[in-house]
């Protein structure tokens, strides 16, 4: 009914590693094929020719969705979930709510690490978020007397939500600060090697909760290395690290010469590295393509709907609602990045991917 025959533009500046999409020429495959002969026998060449060419993936993207992977992702900040709505507090079903609203309006959670490398497995026509809770109260993950996990903590809930809607990713990230992540001396290996396994994520809310504005750059690398160190002796994975950190108050050094002890450090003759910072407010995040995205400065949005000052989940909900363009919409192929041609200039030169572009006809005769 509408004219959908958008006029396609493949960049080919930017090819991925990955690049089985190039149709390739009957003749040059069996010439490509001609050396293996020699190494392979007869019947395995055999199977090899008739092998189907495999199908460009951009075939299969559909640009009816308007997917624009340059558009925005919240990162969405909780911190504890109780039975009395405060400031900081969420009560259980107003967490749920939440999840179910952004399920309902297309939003599916990625991991943060998955964000910030760019890695956007989200389905086609949906839009990443990423979920982030702070302080490792044991609100958001408890064990009950008789071993059950607390089905009002945060865990709970987004395990329950991901049984009821299992193409809702209930991926997140803890933020843990102290001795005790989780608050039950004894459970701290058992908690954060559950969530690893779980497909969750735990990230460096400092040893003390510190605020950074005064710090020194001694004591800056003990908060952060010292917590990274303390987190993964409880993890099983050695490969796990803790390299993901949100800053407590969303405080930075006043001292710029410390920010760099920030992304990494030493403390104790181990080093540390984070591959994502995380502030407190008050925007969405930029796509991990964008010029202007920084790793070093995520910013996050509250999810509550008590002293948000218009700039709650709940906000930007219905500012994606009513600019659909500004908001990131995958094409549901990680390797391929999809945009309308008019949004090629945000994008960053340093990529190795392939670009996708398309010239979207339905927006230009909507303006019109
Ligand atoms: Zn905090």
């Amino acid at each position: 009914m509408m004219k959908k025959i958008a006029a396609l533009i493949m960049i080919s500046i930017m090819l991925s590693a990955c690049n089985v999409a190039e149709p390739v020429e009957k003749e040059t495959q069996i010439e490509e094929n001609e050396s293996n002969i020699e190494l392979q026998e007869n019947e395995e060449v055999e199977e090899v020719l008739v092998e189907p060419e495999p199908l460009d993936p951009k075939d299969k993207i559909d640009l009816s969705l308007q997917p624009n992977e340059t558009g925005k992702i919240m990162v969405l900040m909780y911190h504890n979930v109780g039975q009395e709505e405060k400031e900081w507090v969420r009560t259980p079903d107003n967490l749920k709510k939440d999840l179910l609203n952004l399920y309902e309006k297309g939003y599916r959670p990625i991991s943060l690490s998955d964000y910030v490398s760019g890695n956007i497995i989200t389905p086609a026509g949906y839009t990443p978020i990423v979920l982030t809770f702070d302080d490792g109260n044991k609100n958001n993950f408890e064990y009950l007397e008789d071993g059950t996990l607390d089905k009002d903590s945060a865990l709970g809930i987004l395990l329950d939500f991901n049984k009821q809607y299992p193409d809702f990713n209930a991926t997140a990230s803890f933020f843990l600060n102290g001795d005790i992540p989780f608050g039950q001396s004894g459970q701290e290996a058992k908690k954060l090697n559950f969530l690893l396994e779980n497909g969750m994520d735990v990230g460096n809310h400092t040893r003390t909760h510190a605020n950074f504005k005064n710090i020194s750059k001694e004591d800056l690398q003990k908060e952060i290395g010292g917590q990274a160190q303390h987190l993964e002796e409880f993890i099983n994975d050695p490969s796990y690290k803790i390299d993901t950190i949100a800053l407590p108050f969303g405080s930075r050094p006043k001292d710029e010469n410390l920010t760099t002890f920030l992304r990494q450090g030493n403390y104790d003759g181990t080093e540390y590295s984070n591959i994502a910072i995380l502030n407190v407010g008050w925007n969405p995040g930029f796509s991990p393509y964008d010029t202007r995205f920084d790793f070093e400065s995520i910013p996050r949005i509250r999810a509550s709907e008590m002293k948000v000052d218009n700039v709650g989940m709940y906000n930007y909900i219905d500012y994606f609602d009513n600019n659909p363009g500004e908001r990131f919409i995958s094409d549901g192929f990680p390797e391929i990045i999809t945009l309308p041609e008019d949004k090629l200039e945000l994008v960053r030169q340093d990529l190795v991917k392939e670009i996708y572009l398309y010239k979207n006809d339905i927006t230009e005769e909507v303006s019109n």
